[in-house]
């Protein structure tokens, strides 16, 4: 077991009941206060730690870290030193945070900083963005409306996680408003295409894992291999305009329908913080190919739920689903996009697919849920959604519980406001 992962520590830092954020989590993140930089912090309780000023009181004894890591605006400088680095600061950060432990607490004024005194920034550069389509339940979803119920899976979906590259420069933090896209939609068959907002902005229920440096380009990550190269996870609202993707994707898949915004939750949870909720992958039939088989337990229990609050209204819950539906696990998504040689890089942004279930109300989209509009939502306020509205916001969670400990992720937040 990783030591910091041990259900029975207790910080001497105050953890409020059914917090996401007890000591065995420790998530990263970037902040900055009204009178100081951005710079790197991890969460506990309701206290940001100050890693700069942890490591400027030299209570990080030998591990490979710098100033300059922890002061950095992004978590790539930390993210640099590597997996078994990382794990060993974790591992630190915990003992220094346990209630048996005097070393820091003492420093508490100086080392801690309470959350409504921060706010958070974007916590990685990303360098590159990739989105998988790993639910099976989802693309057979879309794939019935889209195209045909007979044949809703592509002949290739069962052999290959299928993913495209996205863009890296429309990824934003949680709490960013999102103005409604224009672009082109047909809202008539029969008629030619118009310039116009989108009539039918969608949220995909999402999370997506950060990379640590991987190899040389032209060397593959294998199915084991893969978690030494992944350091955390995070929420990831990959927003979508369904009227524009649905005139767009043929032949290169999606494009403008995509790359308006795609929210991310501001704390990153590390994949050590994990491993306590790893579980077994579902069945996969017909069996894959040999660069994606993999052993052990790949896929996480993770709970997710999607929350539409309307302006001035109170929030209802419309979505229930688990990171573990995935078809595909995070090892054979990272093997897939490295067998051909491609190389990824440090802060590079992978995200999971829309998760949807097998029951309607755990489908991870509006698309789904209200079943290309034909199946209107009804809220608590008594509004029906196909999709979003303007100034509706779209909030979700996730969260981990097991063994007394709950791992959670905050959320991701954000307002769709009115075309520009
Ligand atoms: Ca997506």
């Amino acid at each position: 077991m990783i030591k910091a992962n041990n259900p029975q520590l207790v910080s001497w830092v105050e953890v409020p009941e059914g917090s996401d954020f007890p000591i065995q989590n420790l998530p990263f993140g970037i902040f900055k206060t009204s009178y100081s930089d951005a710079r790197v912090g991890v969460r506990i309780g309701d206290y940001v730690l100050d890693m700069s000023v942890v490591h400027n009181l030299g209570y990080l004894g030998e591990l490979p870290f710098s100033l300059s890591d922890f002061s950095s605006c992004f978590l790539n400088e930390m993210m640099r030193k590597g997996k078994i680095a990382s794990r060993e600061l974790r591992n630190r950060i915990s003992e220094l945070l346990q209630s048996d432990n005097f070393e820091m607490q003492e420093k508490a004024d100086q080392v801690l900083i309470p959350i409504e005194d921060v706010i958070m920034q974007m916590p990685v550069q990303i360098g590159d963005y990739t989105d998988f389509y790993s639910s099976k339940e989802h693309a057979t979803n879309v794939g019935t409306m889209f195209r045909d119920p007979a044949n809703a899976l592509l002949p290739n979906w069962l052999w290959i996680p299928v993913g495209y590259h996205g863009r890296a420069s429309s990824v934003i933090l949680s709490g960013q408003d999102i103005h409604r896209p224009k672009g082109q939609i047909k809202p008539d068959p029969n008629e030619n295409p118009i310039f116009a907002p989108s009539r039918q902005v969608d949220f995909e229920l999402e999370m997506a894992f950060v990379t640590f440096d991987g190899k040389p380009l032209g060397d593959s990550i294998s199915t084991q291999e893969a978690e030494e190269f992944i350091f955390g996870m995070c929420l990831f609202n990959d927003w979508s305009a369904r009227d524009i993707q649905a005139w767009e994707y043929v032949p290169l898949g999606p494009f403008l329908a995509k790359n308006f915004a795609s929210s991310i939750s501001p704390w990153i949870v590390t994949l050590d913080a994990l491993e306590p909720f790893s579980t077994e992958t579902g069945e996969q039939n017909p069996e894959v190919l040999s660069y994606l088989e993999f052993e052990g337990k790949k896929s996480y229990d993770i709970h997710l739920e999607v929350g539409l609050q309307p302006q001035d209204s109170e929030e209802t819950t419309i979505c229930n689903s688990n990171f573990k539906y995935m078809y595909w696990n995070m090892a054979q998504q990272l093997a897939h996009h490295t067998v051909n040689g491609c190389n990824i890089r440090c802060g590079d942004l992978m995200g999971s697919g829309t998760i949807s279930g097998s029951t309607p109300d755990s489908y991870g989209s509006m698309l789904e849920l209200a079943w290309r509009g034909t199946k209107p939502l009804t809220l608590k306020d008594g509004t029906e959604r196909k999709f979003i509205l303007d100034n509706d916001t779209v909030i979700m969670r996730g969260h981990c519980e097991g063994n007394g400990v709950r791992i959670g992720f905050g959320e991701v937040s954000a307002k769709i406001l009115p075309a520009k």
